[in-house]
């Protein structure tokens, strides 16, 4: 993206065992790879094993340090054996990012229960498996940080968007609660919510509607993966230890 910064925030993670849901490609993988270079140990976690190597390849040729994990995020057993391995793998766990979704776009009259239950297991039941699993390990611990994927989606209505809308202010009410929650135990839960990002799910729009999105972005342009990652290094800092339950928008002032 021509128009985005080249800066970016610095930040040391070295230590620490991170863990990113939707690591193999897209946001999640700009995420595992910007945690990887602040030194954290990164769990990489999606269905496509092939690419979930590509991320981990990229982590670990940069110095850092990465293990692989397929997983339907949807699946409670196997999140429950993921986490598992992951705490196994490193020792500990840190950093979640709860970032793995997906869209069924379609106008309510012509919504399926399949197109409702598979964004909504997928995008917001997930986030429910990996937050309850990794709550346990990070309340022993007495620390940890938990990021959860949201969208402006899911702070304004979107039509077309009634399944992926839900989920995603799903995931705003299970954030605020959660934090309350943890915070006796140190642990912070967040959300970010994304404006239109570059990426294989904002392309699926088709360049048509990515111009007539770009009208109503003050910035004049989608945002850069890389841009939620300075979000979620942020959170996941020394920094961002007084903060839980907030929601971050990264939308270039959509909803402002
Ligand atoms: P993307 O390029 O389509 O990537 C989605 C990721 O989620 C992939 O890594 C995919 O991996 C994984 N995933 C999907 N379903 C899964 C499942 N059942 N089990 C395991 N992994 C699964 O999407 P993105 O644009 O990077 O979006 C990432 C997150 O940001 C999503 O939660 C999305 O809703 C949110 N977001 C995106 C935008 C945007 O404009 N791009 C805006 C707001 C919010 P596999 O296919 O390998 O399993």
């Amino acid at each position: 993206m021509a128009d985005a910064p080249s800066r970016r925030i610095v930040v040391d993670l070295s230590g620490q065992a991170a863990l990113v849901t939707g690591a193999s490609r897209g946001i999640g993988k700009a995420i595992a790879l910007a945690l990887g270079k602040a030194g954290a140990e990164v769990a990489c976690i999606a269905r496509n094993e092939q690419k979930l190597n590509e991320t981990a390849a990229e982590i670990t040729s940069a110095g850092g340090k990465a293990s692989v994990h397929v997983c339907d995020v949807a699946d409670s057993a196997g999140v429950q054996a993921t986490v598992d391995a992951v705490v196994a793998a490193h020792g500990r766990l840190d950093v979640v990012v709860n970032n793995a979704g997906i869209t069924k776009d379609t106008l309510l009259p012509v919504m399926t229960d399949e197109d409702w239950d598979q964004v909504i297991a997928a995008n917001l039941r997930s986030v429910f498996l990996f937050t309850r699993a990794a709550a346990k390990v990070m309340m022993r611990q007495r620390s940890g940080r938990i990021i959860n994927m949201s969208s402006v989606s899911g702070l304004v209505g979107n039509p077309g968007q009634s399944n992926y809308s839900a989920s995603k202010a799903g995931i705003i009410g299970f954030t605020q609660t959660v934090a309350r929650e943890l915070a006796k135990r140190k642990v912070t839960v967040n959300a970010i919510c994304p404006g239109f990002i570059a990426t294989d799910m904002a392309e699926a729009l088709g360049p048509a509607i990515i111009d007539e999105v770009k009208k109503r972005i003050p910035m004049q342009r989608l945002g850069d993966a890389e841009e939620i990652a300075d979000a979620v290094l942020f959170l996941a800092s020394d920094s961002a230890s007084y903060i839980t339950g907030q929601v971050v928008t990264v939308d270039g002032g959509m909803t402002a």
